[in-house]
């Protein structure tokens, strides 16, 4: 058999960069096979190295709300570049992103950083110094970057890779960390009970979509499990993190929290407000956020934040990320989840389908729900396996891990629709064969 490029590649890649990739899942790891190298992307489409053109349902794990190589994003990249690429001192766009943000959230202040793991380190820090207690709570299965105290029990790469935690963490560094399950309000209210004055503050993805998409269950009281949070933190005097670094400016223009409404404490931003750049972000209550130097004391810094290209990428990006976007997007997630469920269901093949607005995600799994990371470990991976495999030979691009989102852009229109419909059936009846 004659060798892909990109199986090329993969050799040389294994032989500079460990496992041949710059972050793990990327690697195939989970599902087998060659990871594809890409080219080039325009809109809704990737091409890998061998000529091979695929439909993005990844868009960089989320980022490319607009689509590929977008015409007006790319226009204000090469204008700010022009200008040169970094001065290690302010600029108008991060004050106009900042302000942008501010007006899409509840929050009253934000700092820029270069990726969400720095975010949410940051945030923690930030949490702890405010509040001066040390403990932080979060959920299994939820991923906040690979922050040290945050891995544990961690989901997306962790949980594909089936690793406990990681070795080059120390005890002590997460003997303040405390895990509970992802909606079950009980535990909470124990972790609580027990630790409440010693706890800085809780952390959750907005809606969890780093072990699939799990939205925060609404209980009998009628309020989500966010509120719950949120209050529950309160009357212990911790504070809310939602960590909105998938979710915010996707599942809809103000991300989770224009969906429920749930006001944080301090919140986390990336990926689509970097507009393909390595930018994020941390924000807050003004008075949290005071405990920042240099007006506080709380230590927090970086050589390329708010990095003037990326900050013009997030700009340009938010901007033009308008309601009708979104409404866009909400209408071509439901056209999506509609056509896989109809072509799982022909093929006799179990699954539940998550979503949190247009963000969704598809489990291979008997149980009626999946509420949880212990839910969504359940699920059949080989299917899974068998189900991608399928999708990308016919040019469709998912994600290498049945723990992931399915991602969308505007730019993914009727032809692209398509092109998932006609590969759902083989795909499902691989499905079916490998469960
Ligand atoms: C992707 C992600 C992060 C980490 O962001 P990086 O830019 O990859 O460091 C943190 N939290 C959530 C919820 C994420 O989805």
């Amino acid at each position: 058999m004659q060798t892909s490029r990109s199986e090329e590649l993969f050799q040389r890649a294994q032989q500079v960069i460990p496992g041949g990739v710059n972050s793990p899942v990327r690697a195939f790891r989970s599902v087998g096979g060659t990871p594809r190298f890409i080219a080039r992307a325009s809109g809704p489409y990737l091409y890998d190295v061998d000529g091979n053109k695929y439909v993005d349902l990844i868009c960089s794990w989320g980022p490319m709300l607009l689509g590929h190589a977008h015409p007006e994003v790319l226009a204000a990249i090469g204008r700010a570049a022009a200008e040169g690429t970094s001065y290690g001192a302010p600029t108008e766009a991060e004050v106009l992103l900042a302000e942008e943000i501010i007006a899409r959230t509840p929050i009253e202040q934000v700092r820029l950083v270069n990726s969400g793991t720095e975010a949410t380190m940051s945030v923690l820090r930030l949490a702890r110094g405010a509040t001066g207690r040390d403990m932080v709570l979060k959920f299994a299965g939820c991923y906040h970057g690979h922050v040290d105290s945050l891995l544990v029990q961690a989901g997306s790469g962790v949980a594909t890779l089936g690793i406990p935690g990681t070795p080059g963490v120390p005890a002590a560094t997460t003997a303040d960390t405390i895990v509970c399950d992802y909606n079950d309000r009980a535990q909470v209210l124990a972790a609580f009970a027990e630790h409440g004055d010693r706890i800085a503050c809780v952390i959750t993805e907005a809606a969890a979509g780093n072990m699939g998409v799990v939205p925060p269950a609404v209980g009998a009281d009628g309020k989500n499990f966010n509120a719950f949070l949120a209050e529950t933190a309160h009357a212990h005097g911790a504070l809310f993190v939602s960590d909105e670094v998938m979710t915010g400016f996707r599942v809809s223009r103000s991300g989770q929290y224009g969906l429920d409404g749930v006001q944080p404490d301090l919140m986390t931003f990336g990926k689509v407000m970097g507009g393909g750049f390595p930018a994020a972000a941390f924000g807050g209550r003004a008075d949290l956020m005071a405990h920042l130097s240099p007006v506080g004391e709380v230590y927090q810094a970086g050589t390329l934040s708010g990095n003037p290209v990326a900050s013009t990428a997030g700009l340009t990006t938010l901007r033009l990320a308008t309601e009708e976007v979104y409404a866009r997007l909400d209408a071509t997630s439901a056209t999506v989840r509609e056509a896989v469920t109809a072509a799982l269901s022909a093929a006799s093949v179990p699954h539940v389908i998550q979503r949190s607005g247009n963000l969704f995600s598809v489990f291979f799994t008997d149980a009626a729900a999946v509420p949880d990371y212990t839910a969504a470990a359940a699920q059949h991976t080989g299917a899974y396996r068998a189900f991608f495999h399928a999708m990308l030979e016919r040019g469709v691009y998912l994600a290498p891990s049945a723990f992931e989102a399915w991602f969308l852009s505007a730019a993914h229109g009727d032809a692209e629709i398509s092109r998932i419909v006609d590969a759902l059936p083989a795909a499902a009846q691989a499905a079916a064969a490998a469960y």
